[in-house]
Parts: C-alpha cells; structure tokens; sequence
C-alpha cells in the first residue's frame, strides 16, 4: 500500500492510497511549520503509523508532493515560503530509512497532474498541462506520459508567463504574469478597484464570494467574473498554441465556479489558437475533488518507481 503525504503552507494531509487511486484512510494536522522540521517529521511519522493501522495495510512505498520549492532528485526542501527554516531537510530519505521502503518527492502541482493522469480527468492523455488557480496558478506538465522536467529538475512556473506587459505587479516583481491577473487575490483586487468607496463588507472580499454574488447577478461581481473568464482564456489559449496538448486539466478553488468561465475560455481558444488543432486539445475540469493533492502524493510514488503500473482499466 502506498502512503501520500501532501504538504502544504496550512496543514499536512496523509493517506493510504490504493493502486487504483482511492483513499483508504486519511489523517492531517496544521504544518505549524515554527515548531521546527524535527517535530514535524515525528507529527508525520505518527500519522502515517495511524492511517497504516487504520487500513490494516502496510506501507509499501511513500509519495510526497509538496509546496515548493523542492529538488525531485535529492528529496531536499529548497527556501520555501511557508516553512524556511525547513530548508536543507530531506523529507524522502528521512522517511525511507524510518520505514524501511522506497520514497520520493514532487513539487505539489505536478503531483496533482501525475494523479489526474493517472487516475482522474486526464487520463491516459499523454501530454497533459494540469492548471490550479487558486490562491495561485500552479501547473504541472505531463510530455509522452512522464513529467516534463526543467534544466536542474526545475519545475516550470506557468503562473509567471506575460499575459499583458501592462499589467499589475507580480509577487515575482514583473508586471502582468498570468498570476497576477487571473488568479483569486486579482479578482478580489480589481473588484476593490472598481467598488464604490461606500461599499459594505469589502473587507471579506473573497473570490469564492464574488463568483456567488455573481450567480446572484451583482453587476460589478459579473464585470469581474467576465474580466476573470479573459484572463483565463488567454492563459489556457497561449498553452494550447505552445503545447498544442492532448488536454488541459483546470483545477482549483476559483475553478470550483468554472461554469462561469468556461464559455468564454472556450471562445478565446476558438480567436486565438488558429496554427494548431485546438479543436482535439480537450478541455476537462480536474475529477478527483478535495483529495487530488493526498492522491497525486501517492502518484509520485507510482511515476517514479513503477511507472507502468497503478493504470484504473
Ligand atoms: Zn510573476
């Protein structure tokens, strides 16, 4: 039985996966990060014996997918946001020799694509481009099957290609990334531009609660939701000119109201993407829910050492 652990910047998620991509038991816990890796590393240990007992399974193999940046070869954290002083820790072999078994690490979004390849949306799609967009826009990509990898193993970073030089500042200090225009906080930001000074409430703005206001008919919510729709399609549109893949997978809590933009991403393919045969490019949501990135975790596990293997008939 394979155990995915799938960290992230909040909290830390275990589970016992099966070969064919179900969760058989879960635990998780805040990542509480400040306590230091040691605490960490025993937190994660603990739980990987619970949920083991839990299943009645043995762990056979460990999957990792995690907020990066991390090194897919060496297993080690790089400077990572959320907990730097984990820098230089290594996760993988820490866990191999504890429970005497195979491990490896992933980023978290390309982890997520291994699972929606291997077992969810985008399956058996061999080049597949997976999209969060979030808090973020994350991508992994999946090239004749296998995770497409960067100079040193990098993890491309999808989120911060130009869409509009003329665009807002980025978290990496360029102007008009993808990111900064299409993903929630963006939303958030152009609606408190454009709101009334009197406006009630903004202080909760959250992109979830302007798609709602949106269902509801707020005009102001609306011209949000359709600026949102633009960016997406000229997002996913410049992936399918550049790729032109089999799939392109969205996922992601702004991707949770996708009925509202998926017309107009649909559109923006149709203008744009005339030199490739967007029309076979299929455009699908993410399929496997709150668990992908427990899943993916354990996905990791299959890409690396079992590749073959793990295939839902
Ligand atoms: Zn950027």
């Amino acid at each position: 039985m394979i155990a995915g652990i799938d960290i992230g910047g909040t909290k830390i998620a275990v589970g016992m996966v099966d070969d064919t991509g179900r969760v058989l038991s879960r635990a998780e816990s805040p990542t509480d990060a400040e306590r230091g890796y040691k605490e960490a590393f025993a937190r994660i240990e603990q739980m990987l014996r619970v949920t083991s007992h839990a299943a009645g399974q043995e762990i056979t193999g460990i999957g990792i997918g995690s907020t990066g940046p991390i090194d897919p070869f060496t297993g080690e954290f790089g400077e990572v946001n959320f907990f730097p002083n984990w820098r230089g820790e290594n996760l993988v072999s820490d866990l191999a020799r504890a429970f005497q078994v195979t491990a490896a690490m992933e980023n978290d979004a390309d982890a997520a694509a291994l699972a929606e390849y291997g077992w969810g949306a985008g399956q058996n799609k061999k080049r597949l481009i997976y999209v969060t967009v979030g808090t973020g826009i994350g991508a992994g990509i999946i090239l004749d099957g296998r995770l497409y990898r960067g100079v040193d193993g990098a993890h491309p970073e999808i989120g911060h290609f130009l869409v509009d030089a003329s665009g807002p500042q980025c978290s990496c200090g360029f102007h008009g990334c993808w990111e900064s225009l299409a993903a929630g906080p963006a939303m958030v930001a152009w609606f408190k531009s454009q709101m009334p000074m009197d406006y009630p409430q903004a202080a909760d703005l959250t992109a979830k609660r302007i798609c709602e206001m949106a269902f509801e008919g707020d005009a102001l919510a609306l011209q949000v939701v359709n600026r949102e729709a633009r960016y997406l399609g000229l997002g996913v549109a410049s992936l399918i000119t550049t790729f032109a893949p089999d799939a392109i997978v969205l996922s992601g809590s702004v991707m949770k109201s996708a009925v509202l933009f998926l017309e107009e991403i649909r559109k923006t393919i149709l203008r744009s993407c005339r030199y490739v045969p967007f029309e076979k490019t299929e455009l699908a949501l993410a399929s496997l829910g709150d668990d992908a990135n427990l899943i993916g975790a354990a996905r990791v596990w299959h890409h690396r050492f079992h590749p073959e293997g793990g295939q839902r008939a």
